[in-house]
């Protein structure tokens, strides 16, 4: 498993790009997954996670994945458990203080990191652990959230649009003098 972290690090590009592929997937299956219901697909997606992680990450499940930040080093296998940086131990040639057979995470990190399109975010500071999260579904909260924040924006702009619509033709009856206007607009245009 060790060597198989290792091999993740090395090929962290490689496994950035996978990861947005994934994501984009999963936003895309969203109104799937809701119709479903997230609560029903937790558990087997979650199941799914966590062979998949533990077999190429060592990853612990904790719910908040930061790969994406850490270079695809899970520091989850810092055994302090440490979440931005590494600790002031790190031995001569990068090597573990508690555990000196291995590599310290976050010297893993960094050289992960330097290899990602957007190595960047290893500068990110992150919250602590939550947790309550732990063994959670990170692949599903975190597109979940992601197809969220998606939603609320179209509706955000067609909220915009529609409450520009009984101004443009008052300015502008050329514009759109037949058309009618839209209810949510008709709405909008009596709070006035
Ligand atoms: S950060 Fe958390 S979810 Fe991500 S690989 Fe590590 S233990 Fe797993």
């Amino acid at each position: 498993m060790y060597r198989i972290r290792l091999f993740a690090v090395r090929h962290s590009r490689a496994f950035e790009w996978l990861y947005a592929r994934l994501e984009t997937t999963m936003v895309a299956l969203d109104p799937l997954f809701a119709r479903v219901g997230y609560g029903r697909i937790e558990r087997p997606i979650a199941a799914v996670e966590r062979v998949t992680k533990g077999l190429l990450f060592d990853c612990k499940m904790c719910g908040q994945c930061v790969l994406s930040s850490t270079g695809m080093s899970c520091p989850m296998n810092c055994p302090k458990q440490l979440r931005n940086g590494p600790c002031g131990g790190v031995r001569p040639g990068g090597y573990c203080e508690v555990k000196p057979q291995m590599r310290c995470v976050w010297v893993l990190a960094w050289d992960g990191a330097a290899r990602m399109k957007e190595g960047s975010k290893i500068r990110d500071v992150q919250p602590p652990v939550d947790r309550s999260l732990e063994g959670s579904s990170s692949w599903l909260r975190v597109s979940r959230e992601k197809a969220a924040r998606l939603r609320e924006a179209r509706e955000a702009s067609r909220t915009t649009i529609a409450k520009a619509f009984p101004d443009a033709r008052a300015h502008e009856p050329a514009v759109a003098p037949l058309a009618p206007e839209p209810p949510a607009a008709n709405q909008a245009g009596s709070k006035r």
